[in-house]
């Protein structure tokens, strides 16, 4: 059966930030990441869960500051001109690979729904990202 995405989909990031807001919610990542994170700030593993990091059910997610009642990751940086991750060379699976993900990837309708629901405005506009790549990026998404 072929993908209904199967002649790619449009996706360039307009760094509006979108995705790193909003409702509450879980930026799950490894102990791999957990430790590329640690490292990218010049901390130790133990001070970055405790500062940086909750338990949800048996895995891990980053915090989250609550601002103008909305739920910023921890690591978004609305300082700078555009919003901004101050993580960005180390950020996790989950972030590297928005909007590339198996429940957005389901039908068009999941698709469209994470679009609208997220708003993300780099989701069908900007680059033809070909079917193989979206296969590439689903499939390096490591939780
Ligand atoms: S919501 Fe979309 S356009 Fe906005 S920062 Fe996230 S990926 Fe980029």
């Amino acid at each position: 059966m072929s993908d209904w995405f199967e002649d790619g989909l449009r996706f360039s990031c307009t760094q509006c930030g979108n995705c790193c807001t909003g409702l509450p919610g879980a930026v799950w990542f490894t102990q791999e990441e957990g430790m590329a994170m640690a490292k990218k700030l010049g901390i130790t593993i133990d001070h970055f869960y405790k500062r940086f990091a909750r338990k949800i059910g048996t895995r891990w997610s980053l915090t989250e500051n609550v601002i103008a009642g909305k739920y910023d990751c921890v690591f978004l940086d609305r300082e700078t001109e555009k919003p901004s991750c101050k993580l960005y060379g180390a950020r996790p699976s989950q972030c590297r690979t928005w909007p590339f993900w198996p429940e957005n990837l389901r039908s068009e309708a999941s698709w469209l729904r994470a679009k609208h629901k997220t708003p993300c405005l780099g989701m069908d506009t900007g680059r033809l990202i070909p079917a193989s790549e979206i296969h590439l990026t689903l499939n390096s998404k490591r939780i």
